[in-house]
């Protein structure tokens, strides 16, 4: 590839060049910028943001001449290792990029001196968003979910007793045809408000408590999606104790993903998650994974809530996880809103900081090959957006009676029945999840503003009593991103052999 080659063609060349490793024996290293290039399904007990890397095909503008770059404001650098640094830019639509020795230089050359582009790699930094025009403000990181995500809350009923669980337990389940008004209602307005795909979550309470119904239902989803011209995705969230050979093929012929919770190792697992009859739930669990999933090739995403009683234990807990390289997600403990007695899970500051910093120690031994960022902190994901979760947008509830509700958490403020819902009243709801620049002053200000988009918005209120007001965790959040950033320069190293 020669240079006029590459900035005659960025478009084409960009995504190549970030793919390329130096070659042996190269007297002197051309500038190179490695970018994240995959996505994967990280499942969480929630409802997070969409998001997808942007290709590295940021096209250059036609009057190129009179184009005087800067670097673009707020950007962090991490050294990683002799050589490599990583750079991370809020509204980089790349995420996190690593830039070797000369790559780093040429866009320090920016920060010296504002100047037009003069070398074929400007157009790698433009790309990654590295490098902006002077006097523009870099765009905002794009925010037009086409993913409508449906939380169907299939029972109130469950098997376990987790101490934390926001759900009232009673032997109350969604109805098949519950289900399908409500899916048949959603489906076409998703269509007609521009959405392409439609994502269910069947959750409750324990789901495959109700798997027969839940057959049924995603039956139903098949077709009611089709017929609106939908993509259809599905996630099992279950506690893992109830699967068997059966029910696993049929998940993988549906193409359902599994979401499993996972608290801690053993009696740990069993104390945070304990059984109705008396049996480990982490021995099912367990046995579920190694006997049946993986070895029908289904893998499970795992999600992790950290609170006071498991984040000693976090280190050893992913350790587990990462031995079976599952994709995972943690999640910071939030208290039931109907449970002002739960608070004692709640952990400290430090506690949950150090907790993290064992699990980070973990993973770097360990150092997976997929985009962990995605699930490592809490609500946030490794690619820029500007809101925290989906709801007042892209995100709804539908109550075993038929209710849509804003959020899983407060199932308790209904929007109406799902079969008469109208989705242009999503933005309307009680709940204001507010795109991070309208948060509070940290917030706007802050770099790591479109990793967490200033955390769950209801517990931002519940911490301030404001929808734009500060995050109970956003401490937390503020001292371990730089670690989990240069983790991801890590694993970004480590995908294109350079460690
Ligand atoms: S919650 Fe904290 S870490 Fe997140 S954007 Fe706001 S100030 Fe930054
Ligand atoms: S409001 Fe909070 S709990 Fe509800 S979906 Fe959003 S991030 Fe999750």
């Amino acid at each position: 590839m020669t240079q006029s080659d590459t900035f005659a063609e960025p478009r084409m060349r960009l995504a190549s060049s970030s793919m390329t490793r130096p070659q042996e024996g190269e007297s002197t290293n051309p500038p190179r910028l490695w970018a994240r290039q995959q996505s994967i399904k990280v499942e969480n007990d929630c409802a997070c943001a969409v998001v997808q890397p942007a290709p590295p095909s940021l096209a250059a503008p036609p009057d190129t001449q009179s184009l005087i770059l800067r670097t673009a404001p707020d950007a962090l650098v991490i050294p990683l290792r002799p050589g490599y640094r990583l750079l991370f830019v809020p509204t980089s639509p790349q995420g996190p990029v690593v830039l070797n020795d000369e790559g780093y230089l040429r866009w320090r050359a920016f920060a010296r001196q504002p100047q037009p582009p003069s070398h074929p790699f400007d157009w790698h930094l433009w790309a990654a968003g590295l490098i902006w025009p002077e006097g523009q403000p870099p765009p905002l990181p794009q925010d037009n979910p086409t993913v409508l995500t449906v939380w169907l809350h299939l029972t109130d009923a469950c098997n376990l007793d987790c101490p934390y669980c926001y759900v009232q337990k009673r032997p109350r389940h969604m109805s098949v045809e519950v289900a399908e008004q409500a899916l048949t209602r959603l489906s076409l307005q998703a269509r007609g408000r521009g959405f392409r795909r439609l994502k269910l979550k069947y959750a409750g309470g324990e789901p495959t408590l109700v798997w027969k119904r839940m057959q049924s239902i995603h039956q139903r989803a098949v077709q009611r999606a089709r017929e609106a011209g939908l993509e259809l995705e599905a996630v099992l969230l279950t506690n893992g104790t109830r699967l068997n050979v059966a029910r696993v093929r049929w998940l993988q012929e549906q193409g359902i993903r599994v979401a499993l919770s996972l608290d801690g190792l053993g009696p740990l697992h069993d104390r945070l998650r304990p059984a109705h009859d008396g049996q480990s739930a982490f021995q099912r669990l367990a046995h579920a994974v190694d006997d049946i999933l993986l070895p029908l090739g289904l893998r499970p995403s795992i999600t992790i809530t950290v609170t006071r009683w498991n984040a000693g234990a976090l280190a050893e807990t992913l350790s587990w996880v990462l031995e079976r390289d599952l994709p995972f997600s943690l999640n910071f403990y939030r208290p039931p809103w109907n449970m002002a007695s739960s608070d004692d899970l709640r952990l400290e500051t430090q506690a949950l900081i150090d907790g993290m910093r064992a699990a980070f120690q973990v993973l770097e031994q360990h150092l997976p090959t997929w985009p962990f960022l995605d699930g490592l902190m809490d609500r946030g994901t490794g690619l820029p957006h500007r809101h925290a979760c989906g709801v007042g947008h892209s995100y709804l509830v539908v109550t075993p009676e038929g209710q849509v509700a804003p959020c899983h958490m407060r199932r308790d403020m209904s929007l109406g029945p799902a079969a008469t819902f109208h989705l242009h009243h999503l933005p309307q709801g009680p709940i204001r999840n507010l795109p991070v620049e309208q948060r509070d002053a940290d917030c706007r200000t802050c770099p790591f503003r479109y990793l967490c988009a200033g955390g769950c918005p209801l517990e931002a209120f519940r911490h301030s009593g404001r929808w734009d007001g500060s995050n109970p965790y956003c401490a937390v959040y503020r001292a371990l991103y730089p670690e989990a950033l240069r983790l991801e320069g890590l694993r970004l190293l480590k995908v294109h052999g350079l460690m």
